[in-house]
């Protein structure tokens, strides 16, 4: 295989530059032509792409966002719609595709692949959620995002005597709030994997204050509810002063952590050389500090369960 492309879909996160980077400087060193499509399936239908060089992917590696551009396309999820991506892909003589995204980019590809077009995936998400992978790219910058504005929120916080509570992104999914919520020494961590009920989470708020507790920090996973309408409920029920911040895109931005640079170019490098030697339907996972291929029928389509361990161990450190 000499001639692939490489796209970016779905929401963005930050670790999508550096994987971009990564897989075109890794194929330039395997001899082969990179193209890169913009603004995810919709360029890919509408035949926006071009061919990258090295010095076209330098400066990018400490960006958020996706300088590819990325996209939700409907179009795409017809068989029409990927017909046309396909044939605007073999038209340029392009064999192979590296597709970094979400669940749903990823079932994307796993649709186009049913065309003849080979591909690798890349878990490009900032909510954690891909089986097969213990960290997806995005996920250790937003993580760090939410806990810098966790600590803020605690100074706040603790000079007011108020409740804070702080809903975090993950959509269905409570990674973020699970681990920001642990790194950040939250009292309260709600996320959609774990059931709570209000009046619980206002016995354990009024108990904290009789123990000598001034100020407690609560975080909401978005898929276990809102913040505000939390707080408002909470601040009738007990009369504890409350006070909602709802963190929002803020997460989805900002330089890459190490962890994301180093995950994203080491997946993509693998992504790269297996699509070079053949491989497909695959998406390229990170467990055990290895790169490893996971089918992609594996991948997609299922939620990764939160670690039950990590909940018990923030639940122990919260009392
Ligand atoms: P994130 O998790 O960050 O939101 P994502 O990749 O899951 O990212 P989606 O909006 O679910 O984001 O999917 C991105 C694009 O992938 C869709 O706009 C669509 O073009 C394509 N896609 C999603 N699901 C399918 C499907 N079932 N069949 C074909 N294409 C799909």
């Amino acid at each position: 295989m000499k001639k692939i492309a490489v796209i970016t879909s779905g929401g963005d996160c930050p670790g999508m530059n550096a994987a971009i980077r990564a897989a075109v400087r890794v194929a330039l060193a395997h001899d082969a032509e990179v193209w890169g499509i913009k603004n995810g399936y919709a360029g890919m239908i509408a035949g926006d792409m071009r061919v990258l060089d090295s010095r076209s992917v330098g400066d990018i590696i400490q960006k958020g966002g996706t300088f590819l551009g990325t996209a939700r396309s409907e179009e795409f999820k017809t068989l029409a719609g990927r017909q046309k991506a396909a044939a605007n892909l073999t038209a340029r003589g392009i064999e192979g595709l590296i597709v970094i995204g979400g669940d749903g980019s990823l079932t994307g590809a796993r649709h186009l692949g049913e065309l003849g077009i080979k591909f690798v995936g890349l878990p490009g998400t900032i909510d954690n959620d891909i089986w097969g992978t213990d960290y997806t790219i995005g996920f250790d910058t937003a993580v760090n995002t939410a806990l810098d504005a966790i600590n803020k929120l605690r100074d706040t916080a603790s000079a007011h005597g108020r409740v804070m509570l702080v809903e975090v992104m993950g959509r269905a999914c409570g990674w973020i709030a699970l681990t920001a919520g642990l790194a950040g020494g939250a009292e309260i961590i709600l996320i959609p994997e774990e059931p709570f009920s209000e009046e619980e989470i206002c016995k354990k708020l009024l108990e904290s204050r009789t123990k000598g507790k001034q100020y407690s920090i609560v975080v909401v996973a978005e898929g276990a509810g809102s913040a505000i309408d939390l707080g408002k409920s909470i601040r009738a029920k007990t009369g504890l002063e409350t006070r909602a911040s709802v963190l929002g895109h803020i997460q989805r931005g900002g330089a890459p952590t190490v962890s994301d640079r180093l995950l994203a170019s080491r997946l993509a490098e693998t992504a790269v050389r297996a699509l070079l030697n053949g491989r497909t339907e695959i998406m390229i996972g990170y467990q055990c500090r290895q790169c490893v291929e996971v089918a992609i029928e594996d991948a997609v389509g299922k939620k990764k369960a939160i670690d039950p361990e990590l909940f018990r161990l923030a639940q122990v450190l919260s009392q």
